[in-house]
């Protein structure tokens, strides 16, 4: 395969360049982008016009610096062993193949793709979609022979993205639909995925029925046609193996893939808990699922395309620094939207704090994730989870949650955590004027018994750009 022709590089070499807001000629889709996608689809032979690009709406050249624009890329592609299944793993690898050239900076997937060109690529030439087609195309075939043909289309017209938008979208959930239908204990066999290990290296997915891949584009079909048709590739099978603890889903199979494809570094997995050996992020989570110690076991979610700050004080950009990475960071668990709909969403939390599922720990969210998972919520948690409508300081949490009788004020962890708040601040009083305004306590998640530590810090102010909490074993021994 030869990219001669293309003016810039192309090669997995460039996957994880940064391209910062100085450096951008153009940003297409992203957050501040109302309707943008990715989809992928297979079609019958004589439907594709093989190496084909088209474009609708500007091309980069008539972009102006510095200027934002929606971007849709449906990618077309046919093959006699093609089955529609593959489309959402084809789908993913739009991701790695944008990120192959000098000059492109990739994040995310669906809807919520986006992307930078550099400067120095446009000046290089690198200065029209047809171009970014022509590699697309190219790649798909050689990475994926089972592809014979394929042809790309590009959308920059931000009305004429509008229908095929609407098609990607019920494409979407039509997948997420399928995904829902099935559960952890009706199948034999469960998926992993080192696609993400060229960013995380110790990260792997384990994908099962009840549990998504965390960035939302792999269900447990998606990761099984492609371990089908290309066993050795990043999608492969894992046997579950030794149900080791069913409630934390914890299984021998997973355990070993995770040891493996770590290298060492993690050999222990609870699928079913943000707190004890969770699942490792990389860093295309959809959304992030927090640990709220002043409420005891709640938590808390945001997406990606919530704007501000979080009930915690921290916007996504802070968070996705400590969730990612591919470590182990009880607390802080990046997820697929789908798993918050799951039966086993975090179910092994909920459970020991004495909650009905892992769905009810969840005391706050982001408005825009609330609204995609309402209608899947149970009907006596929906209207007792609180957005940033209805709370936003985390101080007024407490007494909104005891307000709406959010069952876990039930729980004995809320009362220890509220409770203990309220000692410590008549401990304080007694102590007089020296009562510093900024003491704060703050449990430590995953560590201990049910609340934790409590750090408590006088007289002090604190700045930092981030906050790193490790739990810390001491009794694992290494076999
Ligand atoms: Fe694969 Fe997981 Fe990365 Fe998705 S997030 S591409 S499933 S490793
Ligand atoms: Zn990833």
């Amino acid at each position: 395969m030869s990219f001669s022709d293309i003016p810039v590089d192309v090669g997995p070499v460039y996957e994880g360049e940064r391209i910062r807001g100085n450096q951008m000629y153009v940003e297409l889709g992203g957050p501040k982008i109302e309707k943008h996608f990715e989809l992928v689809r297979v079609k019958a032979e004589k439907e594709i016009e093989d190496g084909k690009v088209t474009l609708i709406g500007p091309d980069i050249k008539d972009m102006e610096l510095g200027s934002r624009h929606p971007i849709g890329i449906l990618v077309e592609v046919a093959g006699p062993e093609l089955e529609e299944d593959l489309e959402a793993v084809f789908e993913r690898r739009v991701h790695e193949f944008c990120n192959f050239v000098n000059g492109i900076m990739h994040l995310n997937q669906r809807y919520t793709n986006w992307m930078r060109l550099s400067k120095t690529a446009v000046e290089k030439g690198f200065n029209s979609f047809q171009l970014l087609g022509t590699v697309l195309i190219r790649l798909y075939k050689a990475e994926l022979p089972i592809i014979k043909k394929a042809q790309v289309t590009i959308y920059t017209d931000p009305k004429k993205i509008e229908e095929p938008y609407e098609m990607a979208m019920k494409i979407y959930e039509k997948r997420d639909e399928r995904a829902r239908s099935i559960n952890d204990e009706d199948v034999d066999m469960f998926y992993g995925c080192v696609l993400c290990q060229s960013f995380a290296p110790t990260h792997a997915c384990c994908i099962t029925p009840n549990r998504m891949s965390l960035c939302g584009s792999i269900s447990w079909f998606d990761a099984r046609a492609a371990a089908r048709v290309d066993p050795k590739g990043p999608l492969y099978e894992v046997p579950p193996g030794e149900t080791i603890n069913e409630l934390a889903g914890e299984f021998s199979g997973v355990n070993e893939m995770i040891k493996k494809r770590s290298l060492g570094e993690i050999d222990r997995i609870y699928l079913y808990s943000g707190m004890e050996f969770p699942h490792t992020s990389c860093g295309c989570f959809e959304a992030i699922d927090f640990f709220l110690p002043e409420t005891g076991a709640g938590h808390g979610i945001i997406d990606r395309n919530f704007d501000g700050v979080a009930i915690n004080g921290l916007p996504f950009s802070a968070m996705a620094n400590q969730t990612g990475g591919g470590k182990q960071m009880p607390g802080f668990n990046g997820i697929s939207i789908q798993y918050i709909t799951s039966p086993k969403y975090q179910k092994y939390d909920g459970i020991k704090a004495g909650l009905k599922s892992g769905i009810y720990t969840i005391v706050w969210m982001g408005k825009g994730v609330k609204e995609r998972v309402y209608e899947y919520l149970p009907e006596d948690l929906r209207d007792k989870i609180a957005t940033e409508e209805e709370v936003s300081d985390l101080s007024e949490l407490p007494a909104w949650l005891e307000n709406v009788g959010h069952p876990i004020v039930e729980t004995e962890e809320y009362k220890v955590a509220v409770g203990g708040i309220e000692e410590e601040e008549e401990e304080w009083e007694e102590e007089g004027a020296m009562v510093p305004m900024g003491t704060v306590g703050m449990t430590i998640p995953g560590v201990g018994g049910a609340g934790g530590f409590k750090v408590i810090l006088k007289n002090c102010k604190i700045h930092a750009e981030s906050i790193t909490i490790k739990k810390i074993e001491p009794k694992r021994k290494k076999k």
